[in-house]
């Protein structure tokens, strides 16, 4: 106990592990953020209510058995700084680790216990190949391994390079999502959990869930994401 202690302590010196919301504070290699935002970013008890505040967001066009946020986001927060690193400053680190410890949450949580597969939202090979990751899909990673799940990135393929949807209505996002993914190899899971970044209208997992419905009819589809949007 002692010298993992001190090794820590020495590793810690070499590499200062920083709380990830505000960079400033080193915490335990063990812990996420500072004590100060800790206490400022308590992770949203959503999860635990079947219907809930991300829930809402659907236009329920499509049957979910429920779906949760990690946080809520608001403009210019650290939630906001979270994820800006995570999908432009290349922290999958920071993905797999918020995955981690969501995925320690959501293991015992009544409505997530069926899980048996987890698919993170695919992006465009063509923005994949630019970025040179997909972020939901570290995330997703995260996720499957403290829920003991596999992470399926091979079967749900993007097909359409969709536009930016921030500027869009309602109507126009779920339009610009049409046909935008495929089944590329079949899924024999029936209890599946999509894996996003952020859902702001839920257009984007509305999509995948109805081209894996299309494909599994019989499917229950629950999703996760790492923040909320206001
Ligand atoms: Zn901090």
């Amino acid at each position: 106990m002692l010298i993992k202690t001190l090794l820590e302590d020495i590793l810690q010196l070499f590499y200062p592990n920083l709380c990830i919301a505000c960079q400033r504070e080193n915490v335990p290699v063990t812990e996420l953020f500072c004590i100060h935002c800790e206490v400022e970013l308590p992770p949203s008890d959503m999860y635990m209510h079947k219907e809930n505040q991300c829930t809402d967001r659907l236009s329920g066009s499509v049957p979910f058995h429920t779906g949760a946020s990690m946080f809520r986001f608001y403009p210019h927060g650290r939630i906001q700084k979270i994820i800006h690193s995570v999908k432009y400053q290349d922290r999958t680190d920071i993905a797999e680790r918020l995955g981690l410890r969501f995925g320690r949450m959501l293991k015992n949580a009544p409505h997530f216990r069926d899980i048996d597969l987890i698919i993170p939202v695919p992006l465009h090979p063509g923005k994949l190949r630019k970025r040179g990751y997909n972020q939901s899909e570290h995330f997703a990673l995260g996720l499957g391994e403290s829920m003991k799940i596999p992470v399926n990135v091979k079967s749900l393929v993007r097909f359409k390079a969709t536009s930016t949807q921030t500027k869009k209505t309602r109507e126009e996002r779920i339009l610009n999502m049409e046909h935008a993914f495929r089944i590329k190899k079949p899924i024999k899971q029936k209890n599946i959990l999509i894996v996003d970044d952020v859902i702001t209208t839920g257009s984007t997992i509305e999509a995948c869930a109805s081209t894996l419905l299309e494909s599994i009819p019989d499917a229950s589809i629950s999703f996760a994401t790492i923040a909320l949007a206001q």
